[in-house]
């Protein structure tokens, strides 16, 4: 192997990621005095995060009375009683203090006519425990909300003296031999040198990994690469067959029409014109949450009434709505319906199909983002000098489905969990870890040994066959033998990784390189993807499984963990079910969240 010198920085904490979460958790730390050092492959301000349109959910009561218990009640029933108790409640109680935080740091939200936040209807959010009205929970600023904060968080971030290593790649984690995460080996994509971040907390906020599918609305880099280190220092990944279909993708570009779109007043129709989730969602109609929408669509096109040529999409319809406030309140989506769809949103419907959107499953923590290593007797382990946050880690909030605008929420939410945790528990005064060479050296060799891939196989066609397998046999609709057949595929589309061809052996600015380290993420993430999937035996949120129509809560009720090593083995770890105030501190009525049929 050539031989790689490295720098070496020590810092308190090291936030690999500037997403909403990552920014988040880096301006918390700072602000806290922690030497803080965030280290991204793209500029803060392009991570996806800045894609999100729609909103963020906190129960501020702008708009109509609303409070915490009903946005928990919400968010329970949407992750269909597959989330952490405490976690979402954690999450709902304290939504409206993040919220308001962005708000002081900045953040330019729209406005009612009083000047307070304003608030959208979004698919899922309603009033007294389900049985109200739609809630209009969603804060945001027109439709570029993820845009608003990232800028925001960077700026203060900044302002709090952070250290910003951009364009730096994250090769692996450090870990000490008894399994201490001590930092992370970085790539510094533009001159091609080597990097050791030496840490006394790790933060990974790597985002999704929706490019394990062929047709996904994230960013090309959503490749999972937490996840895969993760998966490589032997921790397992957590929930991972429940992956969210956004109804509204632009048919063919994959682009996504925000949920506001619909809570605006958009309605989907299939070939005979009818608004057909009337009949499957009676009360919440085109707002029912997205699992069901995305079924329903599929439904449609199954049954021969999609629209088009091929009857393979549908249409969503936006033309009845005023101009204004279209201009006003959806600009962004006009604008990506006339670019990728060639529609003009005023006067003709947008083709739309159900499409990759969101990764509910992750690297497992607890609420404070703490990441853990489970056992048989203690399920709750947690592994030391390590975090993960935001779309990469599983807290568990979003159990078995998301509901629209809860992910910025939890991205800010828990990275600032993640801070106030790591003020109480990193001593700014200690030594940083001496390092494991060991570790060092092999995460050098890995990097070595794909610089120098002499195989058959390029990185692209390799990875296009495993986001053709996964959108086949890993997507809304599932059965016994789909799954089965797709477990043995993506083995062996996991093992032709041995036979990759990497032909530029260059370290500066060697996309082909960084391409299949992100592959060699992406592969675990959708092994454990898939054989999560075949295992479940039941339907839960986005795992809508055909043989095995029924949640099953006496047998399925629980976390799946997979460790990813070659192949995959997985074990299960109990949900919480306990709240964290009682119910007489002014906490949830347990009766009111016990688990129910999912109607909506
Ligand atoms: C189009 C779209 C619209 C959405 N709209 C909404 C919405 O309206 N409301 C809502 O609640 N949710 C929405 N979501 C979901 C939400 O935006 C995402 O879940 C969330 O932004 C993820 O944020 P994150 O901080 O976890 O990661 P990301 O924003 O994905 O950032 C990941 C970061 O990790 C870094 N990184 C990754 N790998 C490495 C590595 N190996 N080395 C160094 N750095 C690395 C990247 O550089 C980047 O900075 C939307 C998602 C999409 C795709």
């Amino acid at each position: 192997m050539a031989a790689y010198e490295y720098e070496t920085h020590n810092y308190d904490v090291v936030v690999v990621g500037a997403g909403g979460s990552g920014l988040r958790a880096t301006l918390g730390m700072a602000e806290q005095g922690l030497k803080t050092a965030c280290v991204t492959k793209v500029f803060p301000t392009r991570s996806h995060t800045v894609a999100a349109q729609g909103g963020i959910a906190a129960s501020l009561g702008n708009m109509g009375p609303d409070n915490w218990q009903w946005h928990m009640y919400d968010t329970v029933k949407g992750s269909d009683w597959l989330g952490d108790t405490d976690a979402m409640e954690y999450l709902a109680r304290e939504a409206p203090k993040a919220v308001y935080e962005l708000e002081h740091y900045g953040v330019p939200f729209s406005r009612t006519e009083d000047g307070k936040i304003y608030q959208r209807p979004f698919g899922g959010h309603t009033t007294q425990f389900g049985e109200g009205p739609p809630v209009q929970r969603t804060c945001a600023a027109a439709d570029r909300t993820g845009h608003a904060i990232l800028h925001t968080l960077y700026g203060q971030s900044l302002k709090n003296n952070a250290e910003f290593f951009i364009e730096y790649f994250a090769i692996d984690l450090i870990m000490s031999e008894d399994g201490q995460c001590q930092g992370v080996v970085a790539w510094k994509l533009d001159d091609g040198t080597i990097h050791v971040f030496n840490a006394k907390m790790t933060v990974l906020a790597t985002g999704g990994y929706g490019r394990a599918y062929f047709s996904a609305t994230s960013a090309h880099t959503c490749t999972g690469d937490g996840g895969g280190m993760v998966a490589r220092a032997g921790l397992p990944l957590q929930d991972m067959e429940f992956v969210q279909f956004h109804p509204t993708g632009i048919y063919g570009a994959g682009c996504l029409i925000t949920e506001g779109a619909r809570g605006e007043g958009g309605y989907l129709t299939n070939a005979e014109g009818e608004r057909f989730m009337e009949r499957y969602a009676p009360t919440y109609k085109d707002l029912a949450s997205r699992d069901v929408v995305s079924r329903c669509m599929t439904m449609e096109i199954r049954e021969g009434r999609g629209v088009g040529d091929k009857k393979d999409h549908i249409h969503l319809h936006l033309s009845h709505l005023p101009p204004e406030a279209l201009h006003l309140r959806l600009p962004g989506i006009s604008e990506s319906a006339r670019i990728f769809a060639g529609v003009d949103v005023t006067k003709e419907p947008i083709p739309v199909l159900p499409t990759v959107h969101y990764n509910m499953g992750g690297i497992p923590t607890n609420y404070w983002g703490e990441v853990l290593n489970p056992t048989k007797d203690d399920p709750d382990r947690v592994s030391p000098g390590l975090m993960a946050v935001g779309e990469a880690g599983c807290a568990s909030v979003h159990g078995a489905n998301r509901l629209g605008s809860n992910s910025l929420i939890d991205l800010v939410v828990f990275g600032r969990a993640a801070a106030i945790r790591a003020g109480e528990i990193v001593d700014a005064n200690a030594a940083n870890p001496r390092l494991n060479q060991a570790s060092v050296d092999k995460a050098l060799a890995r990097f070595d040994d794909l610089r120098h891939a002499k195989g058959a196989i390029p990185t692209a066609e390799l990875r296009d066959e495993m986001q053709q397998t996964m959108q086949s046999d890993a997507a809304v609709f599932r059965t016994d033998k789909t799954l089965a057949e797709g477990v043995d595929k993506m083995y062996g589309v996991a093992r032709k990784m041995e036979d990759i061809s990497v032909t530029d052996r260059s370290m500066i600015w060697n996309s082909d390189l960084m391409e299949t380290l992100e592959l060699t993420n992406l592969m675990p993430n959708a092994l454990a993807t898939i054989v999560s999937a075949e295992a479940r035996k039941e339907s839960r949120g986005a795992h809508a499984q055909e043989d095995h129509p029924d949640r099953n809560d006496e047998e399925w009720r629980k976390h799946t963990l997979a460790w990813v090593n070659g192949k995959v083995d997985l074990d299960y770890r109990p949900v919480h079910l306990n709240p964290l105030l009682g119910h007489n501190e002014g906490g949830i009525d347990l009766k009111k969240i016990a688990p129910k049929a999912r109607v909506y």
